[in-house]
């Protein structure tokens, strides 16, 4: 079998436990199987280095800020190696460069286009742990990228993918993907298995465990991805093509995400590709919308509200500022103190009345619904960010069989 294994920041977190995963690595090969090992940063190096910058320049300038963040994997990548080496392994370190792992150019979120395998392969080949540096990698002027917090999940699926390989397995300090977070729902239920849309809808549950653009990978290429605590043996959670019995669960997980803030364009004239104009803007910032409302209007003119990343929000309102000028919109709110309160789930495509349910679980804890939007098997609301774990709570323990 050939693997790729991930191990996140805390697996790595000190020598003690680098040694560890060098051990758990070495019994891998020791049975027979090819391995690629996928490394974070050691847990808190990433934001040590984003803190330094910030401590240089107000605004780091983008690709310094690259060049500097991805020297927290080249230790790690160095020092497994070595440790492997040590422990009478065949073993060397690639940064992204070295691989060539080429991306598009957007500094600190970029896009993995594609993956050269030969070193890759040649090493495994020869019997060598090949240990890759994970969240890095260069754009077609050989300049350092790096592809956004939680990165390099993407790093190990894409290499799983690129060589073909039986299994990926990202070892994380959890032991899987859960119904909600624990830690404010202490019902929650680890998922045996998930399907890749609902892992996707799951956005910021899931994205505590896996970087939601490696769930996109592991969709499109068929990736076999188990994710498992790197301080146990015991089975995590697989992400896995979706099955007919899947649908039998209306819903698997409830999630939350603070990371929102929710903007308002007051009295939009509501005429052909104003929206349009709106939103170009914002994307030329390369700034990611998630919800959207539009009132149909009686007098001629609308509100438009949608949400963005917290991080992106005085950008947009800059933007927006802008824009309100030009199209004769009258002003622009926004508010930080809003979250986001989903519940996904397969089930939903075939059970009725579960909007319903859901607000009314709501409206009887006195939480009013600011926002919200649907999709096949996710129905989501924004509601003021104090209720959110109120919220969770009270969804799942009336969602998820056998929770409460
Ligand atoms: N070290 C990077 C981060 O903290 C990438 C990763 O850990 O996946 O975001
Ligand atoms: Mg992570």
């Amino acid at each position: 079998m050939l693997v790729v294994q991930k191990y996140g920041g805390t697996s790595v977190g000190s020598v003690e436990r680098i040694r560890g995963v060098a051990k758990r690595v070495a019994e891998t090969r020791a049975a027979g199987h090819q391995v690629a090992v996928v490394v974070s940063a050691m847990s808190g190096e990433t934001n040590r280095l984003l803190a330094l910058a910030k401590e240089v320049a107000a605004q780091p300038d983008e690709r310094e800020s690259d060049v500097l963040v991805s020297t927290g994997e080249q230790v790690t990548v160095a020092l497994l190696a070595m440790a492997l080496k040590d422990m009478g392994y065949p073993a060397f370190s690639l940064l992204g460069h070295q691989v060539h792992i080429e991306t598009d150019s957007a500094y600190g979120r970029a896009r993995i286009k594609t993956i050269k395998t030969d070193r890759l392969l040649s090493g495994l080949r020869q019997g060598h742990i090949v240990v890759i540096a994970g969240f890095q990698g260069v754009d077609e002027d050989d300049n350092i990228t790096t592809l956004g917090r939680g990165g390099s999940d993407t790093t190990a699926v894409a290499i799983a993918a690129a060589l073909k390989a039986d299994a990926c397995e990202i070892y994380t300090d959890v032991d899987g993907v859960y119904s909600a977070d624990p830690r404010i729902c202490p019902q929650a239920r680890k998922l045996q298995r998930i399907s890749h849309d609902e892992m996707l809808e799951l956005a910021s549950l899931g994205a505590k465990v896996l970087q939601i653009r490696s769930v996109e990978f592991a969709k499109r290429y068929q990736v076999p991805v188990h994710v498992r605590s790197s301080f146990s043996s015991d089975e995590g959670t697989w992400l896995v093509q979706e099955e007919p019995s899947m649908e039998e669960v209306t819903v698997s997980g409830v999630t939350s995400d603070l990371d929102q803030t929710k903007i308002t364009l007051l009295h939009v004239p509501d005429q052909p590709g104003l929206a349009a104009r709106v939103f170009g803007s914002i994307a030329s910032e390369n700034i990611v919308v998630d919800m959207i409302i539009q009132n149909a209007s009686a007098d001629g003119f609308t509100d438009m509200t949608f949400t963005v990343p917290k991080g992106d929000a005085s950008k947009a309102v800059a933007r927006m500022k802008a824009v309100m000028a030009e199209i004769g919109a009258q002003g622009v709110n926004f508010d930080p103190d809003v979250a986001k309160v989903s519940i996904v789930g397969l089930g939903m495509r075939s059970h009725a009345g579960v909007a319903a349910r859901m607000f009314q679980l709501l409206a009887h804890e006195g939480i009013n619904i600011q926002m919200i939007s649907t999709s096949e098997i996710k129905i989501s609301v924004v509601v003021a960010a104090k209720y959110t774990e109120l919220a969770v709570r009270v969804l799942h323990d009336a969602f998820i069989p056998g929770a409460k």
